[in-house]
């Protein structure tokens, strides 16, 4: 029933002479299908935890497993979203979104109802064509979710991919996210520093410490999302 097991995962960063301790003992579990939000302080290692989970950065000690096998490298089947997703600027929105299906070397025909379906979801019809540049920031965090999607991962895993973004634009992208959630739910981990986005999206929201950096709560939100 674990999907995403962390036990004991712990990371130093050797810097020259120094170490910086980014992680030092996080243990949690994700059930398939759950929504879980990482909430702490900026600094707290939230973006070094997504990095082991995404097989990005390599685990210092202790272990993560995901579907029963453990974290060695970049799967296929987890997508990734970061604050600043840039865009290839020479290619358009659709381009883009079809990236990850070039990357795996998988023929594009067979990806583009589900590209169109998520250009829809996201309000990007008609925007297809154009290049990154032509379109706001929001939009082109919409065009980073549908890239992430594309090709259906088992995982999303997100790193403040809204933070950028004006507060309103922000309120989109978290209906945008609901919105797509509503209708293919997805094992997620979304790492924030906004309580209020936490508890927006998240069926869970994990809790990091700054020093040392543990997760210290793990919260259930009981109530149905809105
Ligand atoms: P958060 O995402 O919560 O802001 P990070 O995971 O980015 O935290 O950083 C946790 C700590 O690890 C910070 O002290 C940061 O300076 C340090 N750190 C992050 N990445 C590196 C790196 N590549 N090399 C050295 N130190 C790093
Ligand atoms: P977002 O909230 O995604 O940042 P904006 O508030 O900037 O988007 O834009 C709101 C709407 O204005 C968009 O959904 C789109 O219909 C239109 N729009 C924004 N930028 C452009 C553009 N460069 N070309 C055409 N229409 C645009």
């Amino acid at each position: 029933p674990d999907f995403i097991k962390v036990e004991s995962a712990r990371k130093v960063y050797a810097t020259g002479r120094d170490t910086v301790e980014a992680v030092s003992d996080v243990s949690f579990s994700v059930t398939r299908g759950e929504f879980v939000a990482i909430l702490g302080p900026s600094g707290c290692g939230k973006s070094t935890l997504l990095m082991m989970c995404a097989g990005l950065e390599s685990i210092t000690s202790g272990r993560i497993g995901i579907d029963s096998m453990p974290m060695t490298g970049p799967r296929e089947s987890i997508g990734v979203m970061f604050q600043d997703s840039t865009l290839l600027p020479w290619k358009s929105v659709l381009e883009n979104i079809l990236f990850p299906v070039r990357i795996m070397r998988r023929p594009v025909r067979d990806y583009m109802d589900r590209a169109r379906s998520l250009l829809a979801m996201t309000g990007l019809t008609g925007f297809e064509h154009k290049k990154p540049h032509q379109l706001s920031g929001g939009m082109r965090q919409r065009a980073a979710i549908c890239r992430a999607l594309v090709t259906d991962p088992d995982i999303l895993l997100m790193d403040e991919p809204f933070s950028a973004l004006d507060a309103m634009t922000r309120d989109e992208m978290n209906e945008a996210l609901l919105g797509i959630w509503d209708r293919q739910p997805k094992t997620a981990l979304f790492v924030t520093h906004s309580i209020r986005e936490a508890v927006l999206l998240a069926d869970r929201v994990l809790v990091m410490t700054r020093r040392p950096a543990t997760v210290v709560e793990d919260l259930r939100i009981p109530f149905p999302r809105p």
